[in-house]
């Protein structure tokens, strides 16, 4: 169980060979700072793990370069430093998290920490896109939940959030596997550290996969990926990455397979899958998915955007219209490449 090396190269490579033409994406308009050479983002880290006692922050140091994940070594390590407990570490990870955070609109950025049957943490943000409908927004559960899934987790025991679970989450977490169990953790003021609840005690009597006869859930699906082939064949690896996500993607409702893949200027190709949900609102599109997670491994206060691409097996339901409004928006002038694809297995 845990991560493994086939699903992280569904998350992210690096190519040399691919020629890029850069569209430049801002995420912050605040004013540079007086360390020239940090990003905003990369003084707030620092500002935010300089919290911790000094034999803690170079283990936590690794959580940029890691797409925002702590391994479950460094996990282990950081709770024997700090005599803490897992759910405690996670609290105090919050405002790391938070740091990711992409607010344009409420400017109220939530931090979210998923902790992985391995003991390791995977953090996340919401993230707002201006210009766009609110229900368009990614929550900081879905960050955390979508980076875990990503980078190759098969199973969350809980997940901490440094605002209360919203209803829409609290649906969205439900499509988890083991999601009666799944504890949300929130913080509970200065007297108590935390507060631990199930999903199924903030979310009684609810509607999920198994109302619909799914074996699995979210987490562990697909247990063998669905053989799609592009109608129109292509050897790009910008598109083989968007059809990789999409034969792991997690459509059991619909069918409606679809992977998301960004090419940035630094030849780095993110790719994102997408996630329906027993209520259908709350799952999270694959263009959704793969800003999300480009949004954990980025450090700099700028992305440069070349090319993104949607590999779709189109059903009742249709990702493209919706992906070419979301990144005209998130990044404009960007082309989206678009690719159907059959299912031959
Ligand atoms: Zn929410």
């Amino acid at each position: 169980m845990g991560t493994n090396a086939e699903e992280v190269s569904v998350f992210k490579t690096h190519h040399s060979n691919i020629p890029v033409f850069h569209h430049s994406y801002s995420k912050q308009s605040e004013p540079c700072s007086e360390h020239l050479f940090m990003s905003i983002r990369e003084l707030k880290f620092h500002q935010a793990i300089n919290r911790f006692p000094d034999a803690a922050r170079c283990r936590l140091g690794s959580i940029p370069d890691n797409g925002g994940k702590l391994s479950g070594a460094d996990t282990m390590a950081l709770l024997d430093i700090m005599d803490l407990k897992i759910e405690e570490l996670m609290i105090d990870l919050l405002p790391v998290a938070g740091i990711w955070a992409v607010a344009p609109i409420s400017e109220f950025h939530v931090g979210a920490v998923a902790r992985s049957l391995d003991s390791e943490l995977y953090l996340g943000a919401n993230f707002e896109i201006k210009g766009l409908p609110l229900n368009q927004t990614i929550h900081a559960e879905q960050a955390a939940v979508m980076n875990a899934w990503h980078q190759g987790a098969k199973k969350i025991l809980s997940i901490a959030v440094s605002a209360a679970t919203c209803g829409y989450c609290r649906q969205f977490l439900y499509e988890l596997d083991q999601n009666q169990e799944l504890a949300v953790i929130t913080p509970a003021g200065e007297s108590k550290k935390h507060h631990a609840e199930k999903l199924s005690h903030l979310l009684p009597k609810a509607f999920g996969p198994l109302d619909l006869k799914m074996k699995s859930g979210l987490m562990s699906s697909p247990e063998k990926p669905v053989k799609l082939e592009l109608k129109t064949p292509s050897d790009d690896p910008l598109i083989l990455a968007a059809l990789k996500a999409a034969e792991r993607s997690y459509a059991p409702y619909t069918e409606n397979y679809a992977g998301c893949a960004i090419l940035t200027a630094d030849k780095n190709i993110y790719a994102g899958r997408y996630a329906e949900n027993a209520a259908f609102n709350p799952g999270i599109s694959p263009l959704q998915t793969v800003i999300a997670c480009m949004n954990m491994d980025w450090t700099s206060d700028q992305l440069k955007i070349d090319r993104a691409a949607l590999v779709e097996h189109p059903s009742k339901c249709v990702q493209k219209g919706a992906a070419e409004l979301v990144l005209a928006s998130f990044a404009p002038g960007v082309p989206l490449a678009y690719h159907e694809a059959a299912i031959i297995e």
